[in-house]
């Protein structure tokens, strides 16, 4: 049966009440409160006039005053759109703006940081402090309160979920209630259950965290909410809340794995793990599965969907320099860049055809029309804008975005070609490669480092490491400039920010 995911929570209220859905801190909230909750909150969305179809928008940390809105929200047929509060003025801008949000949900800090926020609707402040606008519990409805009843329909918006903003400005992304259930579908697939307590240490805005919160909540199971991660703390959550499923992006399983509390934690109860957002690279994968034993799962797709593949490192551990193959009913091919069709094993852009693929882009027509592309029998498939080919067993290796491909001397030149000699230098613990304009060669690629020993000197070690790496790489490859930096920039959700490094490296050699 077709239930949508509000309707489920309602079974799970009924046949388990008291069992927790959330847990944030010391605070804990059963299904029987959560669906009271939501029912308050779809009451007030219509006292306040809004329809099914319309958008609210969210922009805060995450806490239980955000996902009973979120779902609440659903109950009523409204729209939601969570905006990441980490985005740039310009970028939030630009969400609240093509959202068309008739109320924006916001905390005491976002309303700090964006006072005008680019919206002049009402506000909600979640953490009911006044300056964030009128208090939650102000604007809900009294205790008890029941919506109107809204017919489900598979075809209508259920969120409006931005994507990551990693290349510019991020395209709003209408997921219909059908595409969520193919993600509920896939945690089903995945081992989630009524027992599973699974851990949100992503911020909620993400699709990244919805593909793990969603099958969680929709089996009935309990999310403990990790509103900002930390390392040590994460371990202690699991540890006390004998987590047993977690949606992790790479970077955190290498803080993980550095932490010094990580050989000391029982983490046996964890016994699927999940990762996605950005290149896992091999090398970490085999550490986590040597030093983490239980399943390892990672995703690669899109928040636009159509391309959703699956490896399971635990099953194919000679497999980790891929991310898997095509989820059933998924198809996956590869094209050069006239539009044609490659054959098997050759290198192209990923575009991808599956149920759950996004119509289009929010009120952006051109935008959605370059993303399709036609098969000969005229079936819809979405572009990825990332390169990569098939292996002879018909799993993906991963390239590069094509935005971040370097073309110099008329070469194509691939940044993580170049990284993965990098990273095997004993004092590079993470880099980034780039391409930079280069008078001589149009484009030539630019090294960034972080260092094992934050000790040692920038500017000697950037030397040494550097033609330690030219002498290695073949002779497109080699790098221009090395510069040793504290960091990489890197987005919430751990991808690292080319775009800004290359305009860090545009201002310091400017
Ligand atoms: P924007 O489209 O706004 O620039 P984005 O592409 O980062 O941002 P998302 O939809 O969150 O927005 O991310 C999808 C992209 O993330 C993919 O196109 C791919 O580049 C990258 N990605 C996803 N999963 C993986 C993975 N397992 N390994 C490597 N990269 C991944
Ligand atoms: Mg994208």
């Amino acid at each position: 049966p077709f239930g949508t995911i509000p309707e489920l929570i309602a079974c799970h209220a009924q046949t388990r009440p008291d069992h927790t859905a959330l847990i944030e801190g010391e605070q804990r909230l059963s299904y029987g409160e959560l669906d009271a909750q939501m029912n308050r909150i779809a009451a007030a969305l219509q006292r306040d006039g809004l329809v099914p179809g319309d958008v609210i928008a969210i922009c805060a940390t995450t806490s239980i005053a955000y996902v009973e809105t979120f779902f609440g929200a659903l109950r009523a047929g409204v729209v939601v759109a969570p905006l990441a509060p980490s985005a740039t003025a310009d970028h939030l801008g630009a969400m609240l703006d093509n959202s068309q949000a008739k109320l924006l949900f916001r905390d005491a800090d976002i309303a700090q940081q964006w006072p005008a926020a680019g919206h002049t609707g009402q506000c909600i402040a979640l953490d009911d402090r006044a300056e964030a606008g009128k208090p939650f519990s102000d604007w809900l409805t009294p205790v008890g309160t029941l919506p109107q009843p809204v017919q489900p329909d598979p075809q209508r918006g259920f969120n409006l979920i931005y994507s990551s903003g990693t290349t510019g400005v991020p395209k709003g992304i209408v997921q219909s209630l059908g595409m969520r259930w193919q993600h509920v579908n896939r945690g089903n697939v995945n081992g989630y259950t009524r027992d599973t307590i699974a851990i949100a240490a992503t911020p909620m805005y993400s699709n990244t965290t919805l593909v793990a919160a969603l099958p969680t909540l929709s089996m009935g199971g309990t999310l403990v909410l990790m509103p900002k991660f930390n390392a040590a703390k994460f371990l202690k959550l699991v540890e006390q809340h004998k987590v047993t499923h977690a949606m992790l992006v790479p970077v955190q399983y290498q803080r993980l794995l550095d932490a010094p509390e990580f050989d000391q934690t029982d983490l046996s109860t964890l016994t699927t793990k999940f990762c996605t957002s950005a290149p896992f690279k091999a090398d970490l994968k085999a550490e986590v599965l040597r030093r983490w034993p239980g399943k390892l799962i990672e995703y690669y797709g899109m928040t636009e969907g159509g391309v959703g593949c699956q490896l399971e490192c635990h099953t194919y551990p000679h497999k980790l320099h891929t991310v898997g193959k095509p989820r059933e009913g998924t198809i996956v091919v590869m094209i050069d860049d006239q539009g044609k069709p490659l054959p098997p094993g050759e290198l192209g852009e990923i575009v991808g055809h599956s149920a759950a693929m996004m119509n289009g882009y929010y009120r952006l027509p051109e935008k959605s029309a370059e993303i399709e592309w036609f098969d000969d029998q005229g079936r819809r498939y979405l572009r990825t804008g990332d390169v990569g080919r098939f292996d002879e067993d018909g799993f993906i290796v991963l390239g590069d975005r094509k935005k971040d491909m370097i073309i110099s001397g008329g070469f194509n030149i691939y940044p993580q070609d170049i990284e993965a000699e990098l990273v095997q230098h004993p004092e590079v613990r993470e880099c980034s490669v780039i391409g930079v304009p280069s008078r001589e060669w149009g484009e030539t690629p630019v090294a960034y480092v972080v260092a094992r020993d934050a000790s040692r000197n920038p500017a000697e070690l950037g030397a040494e490491v550097k033609a330690w790496l030219n002498g290695r790489v073949g002779k497109t490859q080699r790098v221009a400039d090395l510069v040793v930096v504290d960091s990489l920039p890197r987005s919430e959700i751990g991808k690292v920010l080319k775009r800004d490094l290359r305009e860090l490296y545009q201002r310091s050699t400017a």
